[in-house]
């Protein structure tokens, strides 16, 4: 069976949810084959094993830390060469997208990017996308050399596979270019304890609707008692009301969870270009003619300012 590279997003060790979808869908296209960098990338094969990687290949350096992604486009090339796999799949964060598009360069292949699907085709692996804001579902394939293809977060659910993984340390010497752009410091964001945006399993959004920076709390509680994170329109942002790291749409950021609840939300072209994909999706606006209803599962015509808090002691009760 043909091996599939696949490009591993972990935090010291600990795997980030979203490369384990990746290697689900690997399964799909062949054996996968991890590349895991930096400090703790040793620390990643057991988890990797338990999802069917067949072989990690891991590489830790000072410069994975210190330097912007040329280091880590070295070293998957280096992978790259030593596999020859049938695809490289990365997952479709800011540093991903960056990381594929150079190897994909480098290698002389085509790249796909934001895919929310793949399947097995006879020429090759065939990605799914969910483009012009949403409105249509495209599926094509890389017609140049091997695919390299990043993966949104959220796009297959998490299967376990055990395989009886085997752990190899790759020799990668860093090109002039690796170097070149140096990490001068790194500032943390305060944490909500909330999960990431991009990769939580819900999220909820308040919007123009929730009428002042305040009220967010309303939102905040409600996504607390389901584990979700917080997301806001534009409108909200622009208002000073919520952070623009966590603005959701076309200038924002792309989700795609099981579950997103739109609180006091339009549903402008805008926004739903960010979140159109989510598996349900509810909205609770006072405004029966508002055009987010056109897009949902479950829609409540109601005040949000009665509606959350109900909702929230419901949840919170059982
Ligand atoms: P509104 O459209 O004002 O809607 C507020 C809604 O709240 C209404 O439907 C109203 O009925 C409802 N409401 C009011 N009070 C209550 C209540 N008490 N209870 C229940 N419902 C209530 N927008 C984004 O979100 N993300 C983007 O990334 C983005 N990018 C853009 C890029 C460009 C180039 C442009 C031109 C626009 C962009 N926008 C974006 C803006 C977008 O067009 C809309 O203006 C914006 O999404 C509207 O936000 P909203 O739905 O919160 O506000």
């Amino acid at each position: 069976m043909a091996e599939v590279l696949v490009y591993v997003d972990h935090v010291d060790g600990a795997v980030r949810k979203p490369t384990l979808e990746l290697l689900t869908l690997a399964r799909r296209i062949g054996e996968p084959v991890a590349v895991a960098l930096g400090g703790g990338a040793a620390d990643t094969a057991a988890t990797l094993a338990e999802h069917g990687t067949v072989k990690v290949l891991t590489h830790d350096a000072a410069e994975y830390a210190e330097y912007l992604v040329v280091p880590k486009v070295d070293a998957l090339q280096v992978a790259y060469e030593r596999v020859s796999p049938a695809a490289v799949l990365v997952p479709s964060s800011a540093e991903g997208k960056e990381i594929a598009a150079r190897l994909a360069l480098r290698i002389g292949s085509g790249i796909i990017t934001d895919a929310i699907d793949l399947e097995a085709g006879d020429e090759g692996p065939v990605a799914t996308q969910s483009v012009f804001a949403a409105s249509f579902v495209t599926k094509s394939r890389v017609s140049k050399g091997t695919p390299v293809i990043t993966v949104k977060p959220n796009s297959a659910a998490v299967e376990a596979a055990p395989a009886a993984g085997t752990v190899e340390a790759l020799a990668v010497s860093f090109s002039e270019k690796a170097t070149g752009t140096k990490i001068t410091g790194r500032t943390a964001r305060e944490s909500t304890g909330r999960p990431e945006l991009t990769e939580a399993a819900i999220v909820l959004s308040g919007g123009r609707g929730v009428g002042g920076a305040e009220n967010f709390a309303l939102i905040e509680t409600l996504a607390d008692s389901l584990g979700a994170a917080v997301g806001a329109s534009r409108a909200a942002v622009d208002a000073g009301w919520y952070p623009h790291t966590n603005q959701v749409g076309q200038t924002g950021k792309s989700v795609s969870p099981q579950l997103y609840i739109a609180s006091g939300i339009s549903g402008a072209i805008q926004h739903r270009a960010g979140m159109q994909t989510s598996k349900t999706i509810v909205a609770i606006n006072k405004d029966a003619e508002a055009p987010i209803f056109d897009l949902v599962d479950y829609g409540v015509v109601g005040d949000l300012f009665e509606v959350v808090p109900q909702l929230t002691e419901e949840i919170k009760a059982r």
